[in-house]
């Protein structure tokens, strides 16, 4: 089991760890601040240092509660500590173009109450499909209007923890579909102070103001009821 550091330090570029297992490229660590992908959200890349040695840490695999570091170059021992090291620019990229989705999510629910069919982040665009039949001009118009609102009135955005019994009796989700795995008993919470909040597993910053600001680039009919959005940001010092 990989003590995931990201859940709770979303800004934690660096970390000391051990190394517990070791198969071909791929090595497990005892605790990591890799984000390992999923949940729309691209994996994590970056380095591990040990003493005399570096190696690229170039993809991540989950298998259950353990996360593999795939390296392209030398490999290091069971039992060696480690220092690994985030590719800080993509990885905050990712963090202000996830946060910017959860604030659209927010702004399409409360304008058009519509929930979520899926969604992708990468570190310099993301697209987010609604259940929504009908999205003309006006209206992603407004979506973008009320999303900057948002985002302009520096909301800060915070994690907690909530039992399965407070996720199954509240309102923390806006996926379409929402399956909680059998056996978990608590679920982190995402949540846009005073906006928003959702049950997620990613990372984010810590307040709306660092997305900048965000501009719809493109829509698309991905089906009968299914629209999608696609996003960019400005750059912070735009
Ligand atoms: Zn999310």
């Amino acid at each position: 089991m990989t003590e995931l550091l990201y859940l709770t330090d979303s800004y934690l570029r660096e970390f000391d760890a051990t190394v517990t297992a070791v198969d071909g490229r791929a090595g497990t660590l005892d605790r990591t601040a890799f984000y390992p992908g999923g949940g729309g959200l691209p994996a994590d890349t970056g380095r591990l240092t040990w003493p005399g040695e570096e190696t690229r840490v170039t993809e991540m695999r989950r298998d259950g509660s353990t996360v593999w570091h795939v390296l392209d170059g030398p490999v290091p021992p069971v039992g060696a500590a480690v220092h690994g090291v985030l590719d800080w620019d993509r990885r905050y990229g990712v963090m202000r173009y996830h946060s910017a989705l959860h604030v659209l999510v927010g702004a399409v629910y409360r304008l058009f109450n519509a929930l979520v069919t899926g969604g992708q982040i990468y570190p310099d665009r993301a697209r987010m499909d609604f259940a929504l039949e009908d999205l003309n001009k006006e209206r992603v118009a407004a979506i973008e209007a009320e999303a900057n609102r948002v985002i302009g009135e520096g909301h800060r955005i915070l994690v907690r923890f909530v039992s399965r019994e407070e996720f199954e009796t509240s309102d923390l989700t806006r996926l379409a579909k929402d399956l909680l795995p059998a056996g978990i008993t608590e679920v982190r919470v995402v949540e846009i102070e005073d906006y928003d909040a959702q049950a997620d597993g990613g990372t984010h910053v810590a307040n709306t103001n660092e997305i900048v600001r965000l501009r719809v680039t493109k829509t698309e009919n991905k089906g009968k009821s299914n629209r999608r959005l696609e996003i960019v940001l400005e750059d912070p010092g735009d």
